[in-house]
């Protein structure tokens, strides 16, 4: 069992699943349930772009904190659609996904966008969650570990890591988003070991906060946060309803 800061982090990634009424709904209820887990649990809502700011006035007070699902990494200009790391922050998030499997694979997110948007995430004075993995492809080919690197270099590609900034990164097998297929716990393990190792090497002077994400339900929550160098969870369809939710924070407590 792994914990900083003597807590539990239970990221929760809405996607595109609930729009503003949902999202007010579900936020609203958990902040009315917050008392009972603040002191053991970390959370962080990333809602859709659109319900970001109105969930950030619902956690007005709350120690739960407000997230983005992705930025662009310019601040403002031409770019259709799209909304900065500075927008987010000033609609009240503190934290920022990057790399999100989803990302990298629907939208075609390269390593060196995700280098970019590090940067701007950063500048922002935001947290950037980190999302790595690999696909089943990449798994039977034997390249896990391999891809795993790959991505870490490159997002810490010549990023000096501020000191006060906190160091956050999900491990997200592809094929285990989404799916109900979760990573055996003992491999998550392992590659969290290995991250740890490297973002010693790559971000020297940090305490890495890493996550496990993928397919995590309130059966298994635990099977992960009792591995030593997972510290959390980062949770998409299972976060989405007050009673797996309320689940989920019940078998961490
Ligand atoms: C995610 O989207 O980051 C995720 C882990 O999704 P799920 O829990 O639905 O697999």
């Amino acid at each position: 069992m792994s914990k900083f800061e003597d807590k539990y982090y239970l990221f929760a990634n809405w996607k595109m699943y609930l729009d503003l009424a949902e999202s007010v709904n579900l936020a609203t209820a958990l902040k009315k349930e917050e008392a009972g887990f603040a002191d053991k649990v970390k959370m962080v809502l990333f809602p859709s772009a659109l319900a970001m700011n109105e969930v950030a006035k619902v956690m007005r007070g709350a120690v739960t904190a407000v997230g983005a699902q992705n930025v662009h990494w310019v601040d403002k200009g031409g770019y259709t659609g799209e909304v900065s790391a500075p927008m987010c922050a000033a609609a009240g998030s503190q934290y920022a996904l990057v790399g999100h499997s989803e990302r990298r694979h629907l939208f075609h997110e390269t390593n060196h966008e995700v280098r970019q948007k590090m940067q701007a995430i950063l500048e922002a004075g935001l947290t950037p969650v980190l999302c790595v993995g690999e696909t089943k492809e990449e798994r039977v080919a034997g390249k896990t570990d391999e891809v795993i690197e790959t991505q870490l270099r490159s997002a810490f590609h010549e990023l000096s890591w501020p000191a006060e900034k906190g160091l956050i990164v999900a491990y997200e097998p592809v094929w285990a988003i989404g799916t109900g297929e979760a990573c055996d716990p003992n491999e998550a393990e392992r590659l969290h070991a290995l991250m740890k190792k490297m973002l010693n090497e790559l971000a020297p002077g940090t305490l890495p906060i890493l996550l496990y994400g993928g397919s995590v339900r309130p059966e298994n929550v635990f099977d992960y946060l009792k591995q030593p160098d997972i510290n959390g969870v980062l949770v998409g369809g299972a976060a989405t309803k007050l009673e797996s939710f309320m689940s989920i924070l019940s078998n961490i407590k």
